[in-house]
């Protein structure tokens, strides 16, 4: 029927309750012809979950903790939503390939989102990847499985998206020199190494920029996010790692480049803020509001452009290693990573630690080759009690 509107696509939110799933919900919530919630998915903090249930009225909720099952139904039910309840690892996979939904939203941190991001990719959906973790992890199969599938890789990470909007359809990559990714250099760019010893999690947690989840927060300030992206960005679009350059731009307006053979340099700009990236996946090819104010190039004072500091930010550094060495080695880096960040977080370990920590465990566990899922989830069980171990000889030292 001419102008009638087509049927509303159907979203599940894994990582609803996080700062992704907040920006997703704040897009859909702008539109709700085109957009229907099946799913809303979290960890295990229920009361966020259930605040969310409130206001959106998913047909499904999800709760990655098992042990959260009864307060998530019974939290339901005293509202009176007709929302149901489910939990577990199991349940988060199945509602990630549930035929109820067709658009996906990959927002869990860390590699705990791989499982239910691969079930989304092989059955075939409109996958917003935000959760990069995963994708270093397991990258090649990720990327077959969605082949495989017929689903539709989004990415979502702002530098992945820019690159997205800026290079050319598929097949035509030969004119592609490079990829420029964009890195605001995070809350302690120009400090030196030395002084990054007292730092606390609050300070690490202060993105100049972008509000966002502690553990990426945390990556910013040491850079790592910086080289998951490039790990990143080599599975997505199929650079290697001599392809692809990291340049800092403190604004953090201009969110990532392609440059060109004939000296064009392409590059996608926007205020800081998640939800362009997620309002463009979730219409893709067609554009939306999201809600983000225009960008007024009359008052930004300036774009400033500088080198990485690869001496007193290692683990950009490391990350170009892990991706040359291939094999196990990114699903170690990722691993040890999450395992310094989170006893950074915890106070058990200081900023400067964080790139010791990996180092050591990179050295402990040299690359191997890692052909299936099951052998770099061994490979990641693996380098978190390698690493585990030696921040506790760290910490005792
Ligand atoms: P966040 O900490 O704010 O939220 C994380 C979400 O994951 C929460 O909903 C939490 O309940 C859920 N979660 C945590 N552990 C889980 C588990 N074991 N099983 C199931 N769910 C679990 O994190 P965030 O900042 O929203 O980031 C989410 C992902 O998106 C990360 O991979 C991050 O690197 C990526 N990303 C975030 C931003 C950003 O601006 N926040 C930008 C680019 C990419
Ligand atoms: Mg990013």
């Amino acid at each position: 029927m001419a102008g009638a509107l087509s049927p509303a696509r159907r979203v599940s939110i894994l990582g609803a309750t996080g700062s992704i799933g907040a920006s997703a919900l704040d897009v859909i919530a702008r539109h709700p012809q085109r957009f229907a919630l099946e799913a809303l998915a979290a960890g295990s903090r229920v009361e966020p979950l259930l605040e969310l249930c409130a206001r959106f009225h998913p047909r499904v909720a999800v709760v990655a903790d098992p042990g959260a099952y009864a307060a998530l139904r019974d939290g339901l039910a005293a509202r009176g939503l007709a929302t149901e309840a489910r939990a577990g690892a199991a349940a988060l996979d199945a509602i990630a390939a549930d035929p109820g939904c067709d658009t996906v939203v990959a927002a869990i941190v860390g590699a705990a989102g791989v499982s239910s991001t691969l079930a989304a990719a092989r059955a075939g959906k409109r996958l917003l990847l935000a959760n990069k973790e995963s994708v270093v992890l397991a990258g090649e199969i990720l990327v077959r499985a969605a082949r495989e599938g017929g689903a539709t890789l989004l990415p979502v990470d702002s530098e992945h998206n820019a690159i997205f909007q800026c290079l050319p359809p598929d097949g035509a990559r030969g004119g592609v020199r490079r990829l420029l990714l964009t890195a605001s250099g995070g809350p302690f760019r120009g400090r030196s190494r030395e002084s990054l010893r007292t730092v606390t999690p609050a300070q690490a947690c202060a993105h100049p920029n972008w509000v966002m989840g502690r553990k990426i927060s945390v990556d910013s300030a040491t850079l790592m996010n910086k080289g998951l992206e490039v790990i990143e960005a080599h599975h997505l679009f199929g650079f290697p790692a001599d392809a692809i350059e990291v340049v800092v731009h403190p604004q953090s307006v201009i969110h990532s480049l392609v440059d060109y053979v004939d000296g064009s340099v392409l590059a996608q700009l926007g205020n800081p803020d998640m939800r362009t990236a997620l309002a463009h996946g979730l219409a893709w090819p067609e554009r939306i509001d999201s809600g983000v104010a225009p960008l007024q190039l009359a008052e930004l004072a300036r774009f400033d452009f500088e080198r990485p500091d690869l001496e007193g930010f290692p683990c950009l550094g490391l990350a170009y290693a892990a991706l040359r060495a291939g094999g196990s080695a990114p699903a170690t880096i990722n691993a040890a990573n999450e395992v310094a960040v989170a006893a950074f977080l915890d106070g058990r370990l200081s900023f400067p630690g964080i790139p010791e920590l990996i180092a050591a465990t990179l050295d402990a566990l040299p690359a191997e080759p890692a052909p299936d899922l099951d052998v770099l989830l061994a490979c990641d069980a693996r380098a978190r009690r390698q690493a585990e171990e030696i921040c506790r000889k760290m910490t005792r030292a």
